[in-house]
């Protein structure tokens, strides 16, 4: 009986999270997973646990540049001490308009896919990085791409087109979404009764919700880039393209060039707004409940903003599928924050929409509809590592 050890990388900004799976003879079990977290400060975290939450490394080394992140993960890789990875999937978020299929990675396929960074300019940069480091550090080892944006390559035209010059649209600027390792994953875990009509609303630092039909995706809030859609932890979301000239002329007033102007046009809506804009005080919900808790209005004037907008976007997406049978909540705050979802569901029950307030009362997974709910709403953590693995299991045997 092989064995077939896969590792599986998910970089962001700040940190690289990786997990080891055993994917030999049909098996899926996570063996170990880890984390080099703080990149660019002196005062990291990189740490490694085995399938029972041992912690095997835990050290707060300096974290200078994703360089020397990177390659602490290879180094404990190649130690002897974890098995050393048969082949390796990578987590993207868009690989723009030439790159839509999951497939293996060369590196002129990562050339190709960051002549796209501005589609997310927050992922993509440090993705290719660990995915050329990945090349180097690991010769002979398959490297694999997983496109958050690959289930929802089913979008049609009508749905996924922008209302631009067509000269826009012909370098690759349309709605791409993101999350989309997480939709698959929860459509994995309904299998084998997926229902015909679903909504899956991915609560988290970054927030998006999907409609989908028949398992395949029909449309979803994000759309270019993860700064489109719901509002976000510091994310905009969608919003009238006047008030980004707004800014921009005020930017411009004292910026020393157009790339500067834009440059900081980025951070005010991609870093500055959402959650923590509205708010004034925090991107992570759960000081937003506690400052609610205290009387901060600016706290509660977030956190409807947030939950009026899923609101809304779970009414287009009941007419657009033109029906409903199943809600699913997940993300850090769609499993953990049983008051977000009650204020999404509050003013509902006319799509056939009701919780029940005991069964919501928890976290993790979960039946959290009232008995005479039309529509089940359920809560469900995302398997995005296990779907990379699939993928990854399935392209190697091509
Ligand atoms: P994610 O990006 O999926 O890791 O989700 C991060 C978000 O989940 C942050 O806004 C956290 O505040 C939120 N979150 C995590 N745990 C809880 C909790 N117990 N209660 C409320 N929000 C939570």
């Amino acid at each position: 009986m092989s064995s077939l050890p896969v590792l599986v990388l998910n970089s962001g900004s700040s940190s690289i999270k990786f997990s080891v799976y055993e994917a030999g003879n049909g098996e899926r079990a996570r063996l170990f997973e880890g984390a080099v977290d703080g990149i660019g400060t002196d005062l990291g975290k990189f740490w490694i646990k085995n399938a029972a939450g041992t912690k095997l490394v835990d050290q707060t080394p300096a974290l200078p540049n994703r360089s020397v992140a990177f390659k602490l993960v290879a180094d404990a890789l190649h130690s002897g001490e974890f098995p050393a990875p048969v082949a390796i999937g990578h987590r993207m978020v868009c690989g723009g308009p030439t790159v839509q299929e999951n497939q293996r990675i060369t590196s002129e396929l990562i050339d190709e896919m960051e002549r796209y960074t501005a589609f997310a300019p927050l992922h993509t940069p440090i993705a290719c990085y660990i995915m050329r480091e990945a090349l180097r550090l690991f010769p002979g080892v398959p490297n694999f791409v997983c496109l958050d944006s690959y289930f929802h390559r089913t979008m049609p035209e009508v749905v996924r087109h922008m209302p631009i010059p067509d000269e826009y649209s012909a370098m690759g600027v349309r709605r791409y979404g993101a999350h989309g390792i997480s939709y698959e994953s929860i459509v994995y875990q309904l299998q084998p009764e997926v229902p015909e009509k679903l909504i899956v609303a991915h609560l988290g630092n970054g927030s998006s919700i999907s409609a989908i039909l028949q398992g395949q995706c029909l449309d979803t809030s994000m759309g270019l880039t993860p700064t489109g859609g719901i509002i976000s932890g510091t994310r905009t979301g969608d919003i009238d393209p006047g008030v980004l000239l707004f800014i921009l002329r005020e930017i411009a007033k004292t910026a020393q060039s157009a790339s500067e102007a834009a440059d900081k046009l980025e951070t005010v809506v991609s870093k500055k707004s959402g959650l923590l804009g509205v708010s004034q005080l925090s991107n992570d919900m759960r000081d937003l409940r506690e400052a609610i808790q205290a009387g901060n209005a600016h706290a509660r004037l977030a956190v409807d903003k947030f939950t009026w907008t899923i609101a809304r976007w779970i009414g287009s997406f009941v007419a657009e599928l033109n029906g409903l049978d199943m809600l699913v909540f997940t993300g850090g705050i769609g499993e953990n924050d049983m008051a977000s979802r009650a204020e999404i569901c509050a003013g509902l029950d006319a799509l056939g929409i009701v919780l029940d307030a005991e069964r919501n009362n928890v976290r993790g997974p979960a039946m959290i509809s009232a008995k005479n709910s039309r529509v089940a709403v359920r809560v469900i953590p995302p398997l995005e590592d296990l779907i990379i693995v699939n993928h990854v299991v399935r392209l190697m045997g091509e």
